[in-house]
């Protein structure tokens, strides 16, 4: 029986993931227009393969990975290119992005797939770049590239494989339905990924407050005979963090600054490892994603397997939406999510929840007071940092000591705002800070790459001049020399030639 450990802080906020009904999968009519950004994963946007005018068939790729940091982008249907521009993304800072816009056609005619059921004879490397071709990126919510994942390096040997089915944010029920109804999937996706990393191990972890998760995977475990290992923990936000939920199951903690290869672990979403299995084993791209559509707003609020570019007005008015006024559409959950300004913007691979609630049900944050110093934020931090303190040095920029105080190890989860008593909104503050202190590293490398070309061509200045000196010199010692011995100075020879010339030139004849 595995010693499940707990993690400093944490929160119970109401749950309300009954009101999506998990478990279930809602087929919701395919949109007329998807839209598909360039960039839908951490990294460098992919490079379009296609030009407006384009037919294209479904699973066909639109856009191809541009470089190790980066997937490439297929179509999640049959229909025509419509336009490659910028467009209304999902993001919290409201700006658009380039997306590639596809008019379905209805007809959701695909490329022939292949698959490899032979999988267990293949090399990993060759398997991890066919989930890069695939597509695939972590379907938790941050979106890192799954093949860089997946080929930790030798230096980095990887023991446990942990797909993380915690899913601890309120109202989201994406992996918890995912786990019921592709539970087989789920549990070859995990032996592939595996088999890619080498691990000794595989462990599924899910929090105890999802049993019908619980026992699908467990029967898919035994059905597939597999060497898979199943816990379950007690419920309590945010127990799915990455680090968070290594420390629960392995009572190790990552280092900060690290990541969980440098402890032989390797963690992945259990999305991405139903997503991994369909690339490997019937050749799929990653076109659909399953999506949380919740909210009171909703009358009939569910999960569906959405085309990746579906317009998030689209789920909404299939979802039964009736807009009150000043209504927030919140993407992702109540804790984690940002308000979508517009709601063209659509659903990219890190889509796991459109949250429509009323104003009585989730009320707008009120006004902000200021800090009274009672140090319940510190009390929440899952991942012990000191929230006041890091507060106070982001309203002073004081980057050396954010840095100090362990910014970067905020995993943005808004615990400590949510207890806080002022209603400071301190992830804001932490998310702004992050960025300035990105920003300076970005200007610093700038400057010392000018610096270090400066110095560079300073130096082949010096060594131009100099070896033009030593020859000038050479040229000089040579002729000093010829003339100590006795013999005629080549200069000298020179001038008495060109006089000699001329006196020849000016005699008569
Ligand atoms: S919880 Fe809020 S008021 Fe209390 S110390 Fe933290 S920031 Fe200040
Ligand atoms: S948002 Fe950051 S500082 Fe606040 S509780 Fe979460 S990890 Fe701690």
């Amino acid at each position: 029986m595995r010693v499940i450990h707990d993690i400093h802080g944490g929160i119970h906020p109401p749950e309300r993931k009954a009101l999506s009904q998990p478990g279930t999968l809602q087929s919701l009519a395919l949109p007329p227009l998807l839209v598909l950004p360039l960039r839908q994963h951490l990294g460098v946007p992919a490079r379009p393969v296609v030009a407006v005018g384009d037919a294209v068939l479904g699973g066909q790729m639109l856009a191809e990975a541009n470089g190790v940091m980066s997937v490439p982008i297929h179509a999640p249907t049959s229909g025509t290119v419509r336009a490659i521009e910028s467009r209304p993304i999902a993001h919290a800072s409201g700006l658009e992005d380039i997306c590639i816009e596809l008019e379905t056609d209805g007809q959701d005619q695909w490329v022939v797939l292949e698959g490899m059921l032979d999988w267990r004879d293949r090399e990993p490397t060759m398997l991890a770049e066919q989930i890069r071709s695939a597509g695939i990126a972590g379907m938790g919510g941050a979106g890192f590239p799954t093949a860089v994942k997946l080929t930790p390096g030798p230096q980095r040997p990887i023991e446990l494989l942990l797909i993380n089915g915690t899913e601890c944010e309120p109202y989201i029920t994406a992996d918890d339905t995912l786990m019921q109804c592709y539970a087989d999937q789920l549990i070859e996706g995990a032996m592939i990924l595996a088999h890619i990393l080498g691990a000794d191990s595989t462990l599924i972890g899910i929090e105890d407050n999802k049993p019908e998760a619980i026992a699908c995977v467990q029967a898919a475990v035994v059905k597939a005979n597999a060497s898979i290992e199943i816990a379950s923990f007690p419920t309590k936000y945010p127990s799915g963090g990455e680090k968070q939920v290594i420390e629960i199951l392995t009572g190790v903690q990552v280092p900060s600054g690290g990541i969980p290869a440098d402890i032989g672990i390797v963690c992945l979403n259990p999305g991405t490892a139903v997503a991994a299995r369909e690339a490997i084993v019937e050749g799929k791209p990653l076109t659909h994603r399953i999506v949380t559509l919740t909210g009171e707003a909703l009358s009939q609020p569910c999960n569906t397997l959405a085309c990746l570019g579906t317009p998030i007005d689209h789920l909404l008015q299939e979802a039964g939406w009736a807009a009150e006024v000043r209504q927030r559409v919140i993407h992702g959950g109540p804790m984690m999510g940002f308000a979508v300004s517009n709601l063209d913007a659509p659903v990219t691979k890190i889509t796991n929840c459109v949250l429509a609630p009323t104003q009585s049900e989730l009320p707008l944050p009120a006004e902000p007071k200021p800090c009274i110093r009672c140090g319940h934020c510190a009390e929440a931090c899952p991942a012990s940092l000191l929230p006041q303190q890091l507060y106070w040095y982001a309203r002073a920029k004081d980057q050396e000591q954010l840095t100090t105080h362990r910014l970067f190890d905020c995993i943005e989860c808004g615990a400590c705002a949510y207890v806080c008593p002022s209603h400071i909104p301190l992830v804001q503050y932490y998310r702004a800070a992050k960025g300035q202190i990105r920003d300076s590293e970005q200007e610093r490398k700038r400057s010392d790459n000018s610096r270090e070309r400066f110095e560079a061509r300073e130096s082949r200045l010096a060594e131009e001049a100099a070896a033009r000196e030593a020859k000038r010199a050479a040229r000089k010692a040579a002729a000093q020399q010829q003339a100590t011995s006795g013999g005629v100075d080549p200069v000298q020879a020179a001038i008495e030639r060109a006089k000699a010339k001329k006196a020849q030139q000016g005699s008569p004849v």
